[in-house]
C-alpha cells in the first residue's frame, strides 16, 4: 500500500488474490523462493501520456491516457482500454492485474494488459470522439502490435472507437496487422466478439447450474448496465428459456416484470449502440417501472449477472438478493462485488462465479480473432460460438477441480485464482529471472 498509494482499486484485487493463493504456495514453495507474488503483481510496464484533442467548436481539450503492460509470460499483453472520467492508475492496475489470470484461465496464450483513458465519450459526438481516439493512438501505436500488445474494447469503447483506433494505426504505421480485437466483420473482426462476454458469462451461470441438476429454464435473472456485456447476456438466458427483469445504466435502473423479450431487446440496442440515450427511455416507452439511482438488486431474482462495473454489489446488496432466494451470481463486469459482497456469497453457499472466470469469454474470443487474423481466414459464427461455448466450460472445469484439488469445494475464487495463477508462475520460472 505504501508503494502504490491511493490504488485502492489496485489493492483491492491483489488482497483478494493473494488471500486464496494462501493453500497453493504452501504447497510450492518455489513461487516464494521465486519471488513470484512480488513480480507477478508489479506490471512490466506504464506509459502514461497526455492526449490532446479539439472539440467541434474548436476549443482544446486534455485528458490522461494510460497502457499498463502488466504481465507477458505466456502471451502477448491483452486486454481492453477504457474511457471513463472514472479512470486512473489504480482502476487500471486492478484491471491488467485481473486480467493476466483471466486470460490465463481461458488456455488462449495472452498476457494481461489494460489501458485507457479519463475522457469521457457521453455527450460527444462522432467526430469528437473520432478526433480522441486519434490523438490517443498518436502515442499508443508505438507501444502495440499483433505480437507485442493487442488492445480490446470495454466501458466506453465499442465497435466505433476500435474503428477509430484502427484507422489511425494502419495510417501512423503503414500496416495492416491484427493490432486490436473488436474490429467491424469486413475488416478482421471475428463473428461473436461483440456477443462473447454476456454469452460467456450466461454460459457460466448455466454450467454452475447445472452441477445441482438445474439450469436458466424459468428463472429470473437481474442483469445491471445496458451496453455491450448487459446486452447479451439478456440475448442468451432468453435463448436458455430464462426471464430477465432488469437493466440500469449510470442513472438509475427499469424493472420489467414481464421479461426483455427479443423485440425489446432490440430497442436497447438502438437506443444504446445508435441513439446513445439513458435506459429511462425504456421505462417510458414499455410502461414499466423506473427507479432513478438506484442498482438492481434490490428485485426478487434466481440469478444475478452483474454486467455494469466495479464495485457495484455491495454487502447490504449482496445480502438482499441472497435473502430473496438469488442462489447464483454470474459477474460479466470485473470485480462487480465488493470484498464482504463476496464474503456474504461464499458464506451462504450461493454459486458465484467471479468475473476473471465468468466474463472470461470476451477476451477469448478476442483470441480467437487474433487466431483468425494470423492465418487470414474467418470462420463462421456457429464455429465461433462452439469455441466459445468449449472454452467457457473447460474454465469452469478448472474452477472446480482446482477448488476440488485445494479441499474447498464450489469455491469458485479460489478455483478461478490458483488455476490461473499456477500457468503465470510456471512460466515465470521456465523464463527466469527477467
Ligand atoms: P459498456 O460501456 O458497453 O456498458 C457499461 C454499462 O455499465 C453502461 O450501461 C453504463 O452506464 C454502466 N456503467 C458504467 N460505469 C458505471 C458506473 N460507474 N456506475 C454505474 N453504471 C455504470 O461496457 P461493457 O458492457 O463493455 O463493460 C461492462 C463491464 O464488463 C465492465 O466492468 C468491463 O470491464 C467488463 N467486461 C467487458 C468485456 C467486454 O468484452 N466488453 C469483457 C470482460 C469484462 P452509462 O451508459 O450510464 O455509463
Amino acid at each position: 500500500i505504501a508503494k502504490n498509494p491511493g490504488e485502492n482499486e489496485f489493492h483491492q484485487a491483489v488482497k483478494e488474490v493473494v488471500e486464496t493463493l494462501v493453500p497453493c504456495l504452501e504447497r510450492h514453495p518455489e513461487y516464494l523462493s521465486h519471488r513470484i507474488l512480488e513480480r507477478i503483481t508489479e506490471p512490466d510496464r506504464i506509459i502514461q501520456f497526455r492526449v490532446t484533442w479539439q472539440d467541434d467548436k474548436g476549443e482544446i481539450h486534455v485528458n490522461k491516457a494510460y497502457r499498463v503492460e502488466f504481465n507477458n509470460a505466456i502471451g502477448p499483453y491483452k486486454g481492453g482500454l477504457r474511457l471513463h472520467p472514472s479512470v486512473n492508475l489504480g482502476i487500471l492496475k486492478f484491471l491488467g492485474f485481473e486480467q493476466v489470470l483471466k486470460n490465463s484461465l481461458t488456455t488462449v496464450p495472452m498476457g494481461g494488459a489494460k489501458g485507457g483513458s479519463d475522457f469521457d465519450p457521453k455527450g460527444k459526438s462522432d467526430w469528437e470522439v473520432m478526433r480522441f481516439c486519434q490523438a490517443f493512438m498518436k502515442e499508443l501505436y508505438r507501444h502495440i502490435g499483433a505480437n507485442i500488445d493487442v488492445p480490446a474494447g470495454d466501458i466506453g469503447v465499442g465497435g466505433r472507437e476500435i474503428g477509430y483506433l484502427f484507422g489511425e494505426f494502419k495510417k501512423l504505421t503503414h500496416s495492416w496487422e491484427g493490432v486490436l480485437t473488436g474490429k467491424g466483420l469486413a475488416w478482421g473482426g471475428s463473428l461473436i466478439r461483440p456477443e462473447a462476454t454476456g454469452y460467456g458469462a450466461t454460459y457460466f451461470a448455466e454450467e454452475m447450474l447445472n452441477t445441482r441438476g438445474d439450469s436458466l429454464k424459468g428463472k429470473t435473472c437481474a442483469v445491471s448496465g445496458s451496453g455491450n456485456v448487459a446486452q447479451y447476456t439478456v440475448q442468451k438466458v432468453n435463448h436458455f428459456g430464462g426471464k430477465v427483469i432488469t437493466l440500469s445504466d449510470s442513472n438509475g435502473t427499469i424493472v420489467d416484470k414481464n421479461g426483455i423479450d427479443a423485440e425489446k431487446l432490440a430497442y436497447v440496442l438502438d437506443l444504446k449502440n445508435n441513439r446513445r440515450g439513458r435506459i429511462q427511455e425504456y421505462a417510458d416507452k414499455f410502461k414499466c417501472e423506473y427507479f432513478e439511482g438506484m442498482r438492481p438488486w434490490f428485485v426478487k431474482c434466481d440469478v444475478a449477472f452483474p454486467s455494469a462495473t466495479q464495485n457495484e454489489v455491495n454487502k447490504e446488496e449482496a445480502q438482499m438478493l441472497v435473502d430473496h432466494g438469488c442462489f447464483v451470481v454470474s459477474e460479466g463486469a470485473n470485480m462487480p462485488s465488493t470484498p464482504d459482497a463476496v464474503e456474504v456469497f461464499l458464506r451462504n453457499k450461493i454459486l458465484y462465479g467471479p468475473g476473471k472466470a465468468a466474463n472470461a469469454g470476451g477476451v477469448a474470443t478476442s483470441g480467437l480473432e487474433m487466431a483468425q487474423n494470423a492465418s487470414f481466414s474467418s470462420w463462421g459464427t456457429e464455429e465461433v460460438d462452439m469455441r466459445l461455448h468449449t472454452i467457457m466450460k473447460r474454465i469452469h472445469k478448472t474452477c472446480v477441480d482446482t477448488a476440488n484439488e485445494y479441499g474447498d469445494p464450489g469455491n469458485y475464487v479460489l478455483g478461478a485464482n490458483i488455476g490461473g495463477f499456477i500457468k503465470v508462475a510456471n512460466s515465470m520460472i521456465d523464463q527466469g529471472i527477467v
